[in-house]
């Protein structure tokens, strides 16, 4: 299968078969503290958190590989694979890629999770992958909705480095997601409501903005915050109605 089959292919959507029958019911989850009642504390605004300077950035997207880390998993600088383009999908606003994600993150609590969802999109604006939470249905530590969606979007590149792509998330990354999207060299992340527990995009910390790390994310918060902070304050008000 073709790259550019496997992206649309990808592209369409989650298609998990996969039930929730048999799993225990989800345990409280450390955001229901901070989706509760209480009032969350997210911007409303899009506000820039961190950027990085456009000659750095310019210099972070076309990034390669020292030569001490050529041949790593088989893949040199030279290697590295651009998004390429796809004009059967259409290009999107980061906006519009937040209502996919919320539309995503919808759809989590039918298994049982967190509504979370993120979308990454390639350096036009066109949909690489979209997915939700599925750490309970698939009973996975790991399984958060941008971990998912940056395999996904990989899985249609040649090699790892999504260089150029975007990811929007509905939540701001956690420690290990944010992580990973410095890992894939991914540009920028959009995202939604802050999370003042496990953020680091700007909350706890920032691993986008790390000058240690040999590559900066731009970080942009508070896209349709009070959309997906609802979308979370009702997914516990139920959980706890029960
Ligand atoms: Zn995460």
């Amino acid at each position: 299968m073709g790259a550019a089959t496997m992206r649309g292919r990808r592209a369409r959507g989650p298609i998990r078969s996969r039930g929730a029958a048999g799993r225990s019911q989800p345990r409280p989850d450390v955001h229901a503290a901070n989706f509760g009642a209480s009032a969350t504390p997210v911007l409303r605004d899009s506000t820039v958190v961190s950027k990085i300077p456009s000659e750095l950035g310019r210099r972070a997207e076309g990034w390669v590989a020292p030569s001490s880390l050529d041949g790593v998993g088989g893949v040199t600088g030279d290697e590295a694979a651009s998004p390429g383009t796809d004009a059967a999908r259409p290009v999107v606003s980061e906006s519009q890629a937040m209502e996919i994600a919320l539309a995503e993150a919808a759809l989590a609590p039918a298994h049982g999770d967190v509504p979370v969802g993120a979308v990454v999109l390639d350096a036009e604006g066109r949909v690489l992958a979209r997915r939700h939470n599925e750490r309970e249905l698939a009973g996975d530590p790991t399984a958060h909705a941008e971990l998912l969606a940056l395999r996904d979007a990989a899985a249609g590149f040649v090699g790892w480095r999504l260089l150029g792509t975007r990811v929007v998330s509905t939540l701001e990354p956690c420690p290990m997601c944010a992580g990973a999207l410095v890992a894939a060299r991914v540009a920028r992340v959009v995202y939604a409501a802050s999370d003042p527990k496990a953020g680091a995009c700007g909350s706890l910390m920032n691993l986008c903005s790390d000058p240690r790390l040999n590559h900066s994310v731009e970080v942009v918060s508070g896209v349709m915050g009070e959309e997906a902070s609802a979308q979370l304050r009702a997914f516990f008000a139920e959980r706890r109605s029960r």
